[in-house]
């Protein structure tokens, strides 16, 4: 579908006048009592009217050029103004293959929502593009049951897909689209990646997730649980049995962290936390099921400024309710709020929940007592200094500003860094910086002939919607790939 902008006839001095519609969002003390989703999803007169308030600016409008996906965002805002929901949905779907996920988890704030002309005009709100999103994407399901769509009749070539997160899903899903037989090994028990073990279910509901493979399989996506590609079966083993493979293995091992007192009780990594706090035990690694929730104490720290910072400081609070000890949670981080990478929406959420906030302050040592357990942390005060590679603020230590806090709780969520054992255990597959694995961006391509890779293992941590985008692409070259064997 094409935008015919030259009959549109629309008043965009009132549009851009119209105000804001909302999406209601439970109130922090309700939501704390819960680890579910915490938006509701707009009603059909409400969406109309937020969709109308979009002036439809002229192709390429900054919305649809800010999305990783491209998604043709004018165009189905125009629908949903005129009530054409199902037809609005599919518009989402020509480009994105997981809308009902980047709805909820992409930071629409960076993206097309901070790009929207509405953002800085006289309403000053930009359109609420995940939220409308999210509501057609809910309506079809409801109308249609899971969307199935077409599948090209079967090459009679295998490819074998290397992860089942996002990347993962995506490639598997366009390239079985196509018609080539497709199996996804993934070392966790159920498929999803971070989606399932990585983001909390109140800001991505698991059941959306396990609708999404359910989808997948009635495509005919087999997927094999429990399973390490280079540990349980080797990459040379897949090449072998497949005519292509495709690694999104994503990046999910916890950066290190070499401070004294680390191993203390009490001193959680936020990958093993997130998944003990947030994932039922029904899809719980077997090894982490018999822990149960991780205890939180009193006083807790988080350390970092990402948005995995964010997800364990909320998750922190609503164990805490949950033990109905008094919140204390606070995100310590080494920068100021301005240099945070963090969704403003989610730190706000955290505020509104109780988060409190320690600007320019990083661990020196964790303390315990005789037991091993966690009594206290000593801090450092940082002060900024010249720009870093990244561009931002270097934190520099304050000498002689050590001082302990009392914690019986420390999260440290200091980033993700990439699974390298593909690399270490695979002949002639290229790696750089700590185990990312070299390919093409724009193709997947890697140094070896019939494996391509895309996603956070390639890009390092990375957003969902960027993610998809690789592994699209990834998918595309290798049909291309296969079509001329
Ligand atoms: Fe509509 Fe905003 Fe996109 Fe312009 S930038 S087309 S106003 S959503």
């Amino acid at each position: 579908m094409t935008r015919d902008w030259a009959s549109l006839e629309i008043d965009r001095k009132a549009r851009a006048h119209a105000p804001v519609q909302p999406v209601a969002k439970q109130a922090a003390d309700e939501r704390l009592t819960h680890f579910e989703e915490i938006y509701s999803v707009y009603d059909a007169e409400i969406a109309r009217i937020e969709a109308a308030r979009c002036i439809q600016c002229p192709d390429p409008a900054p919305c649809q050029l800010a999305c990783p996906l491209g998604n043709d965002i004018p165009t189905a805002l125009r629908l949903i103004e005129e009530g054409q929901f199902l037809e609005a949905a599919n518009v989402f779907r020509q480009t994105s293959p997981i809308p009902e996920i980047c709805s909820r988890v992409c930071p629409q704030e960076r993206l097309c929502e901070g790009s929207c002309t509405h953002g800085g005009g006289v309403c000053n709100t930009p359109i609420q593009i995940g939220k409308l999103e999210k509501f057609v994407i809910e309506l079809q399901y409801a109308v249609e049951g899971i969307p199935l769509g077409q599948v090209a009749p079967d090459t009679g070539r295998r490819v074998a897909v290397i992860g089942a997160g996002p990347a993962g899903m995506a490639a598997a899903e366009a390239l079985r689209r196509e018609g080539h037989a497709v199996t996804v090994y993934d070392a966790n028990p159920h498929p999803g990646g971070l989606l399932i073990y990585g983001i909390p279910a109140f800001k991505l509901s698991k059941d959306r997730v396990v609708r999404k493979i359910e989808q997948l399989s009635a495509l005919g996506i087999t997927f094999v649980p429990n399973t390490r590609v280079g540990r349980d079966i080797s990459l040379q083993a897949l090449c072998e049995q497949f005519d292509a493979v495709f690694a999104g293995v994503g990046a999910n091992v916890d950066a290190p962290a070499k401070w004294e007192g680390v191993e203390l009780d009490g001193v959680y990594q936020a990958g093993e936390f997130l998944i003990r706090a947030n994932v039922p035990d029904a899809l719980k690694p077997e090894a982490l099921v018999e822990d149960g929730k991780p205890p939180v104490g009193r006083r807790v720290f988080v350390f970092g400024g990402g948005d995995t910072a964010m997800d364990c400081v909320r998750s922190s609070l609503r164990l805490q309710r949950e033990q109905e000890y008094p919140l204390d949670v606070t995100c310590a981080y080494r920068r100021t709020e301005g240099e945070m990478p963090g969704c403003r929406v989610e730190r706000a959420n955290a505020r509104e929940e109780g988060a409190k906030f320690a600007w320019l302050t990083a661990p020196v040592r964790f303390v315990g007592d005789d037991a091993g357990r966690l009594t206290g942390i000593e801090l450092i005060q940082m002060t900024l200094g010249e720009p870093d590679a990244s561009g931002r603020r270097r934190p520099v230590p304050l000498e002689g500003s050590e001082h302990i806090v009392e914690a019986d709780t420390a999260i440290l969520a200091l980033g993700y860094w990439p699974d390298p054992l593909l690399g270490k255990t695979t002949e002639g597959l290229e790696t750089h910086d700590w185990g990312l694995i070299s390919a093409d961006p724009l193709t997947g391509r890697t140094s070896l002939p019939n494996v391509w890779a895309a996603g956070d293992g390639v890009t390092g941590p990375d957003l969902v919607s960027t993610a998809v985008r690789g592994a699209l692409r990834a998918a595309r070259d290798i049909h291309r790939t296969l079509s001329e064997l």
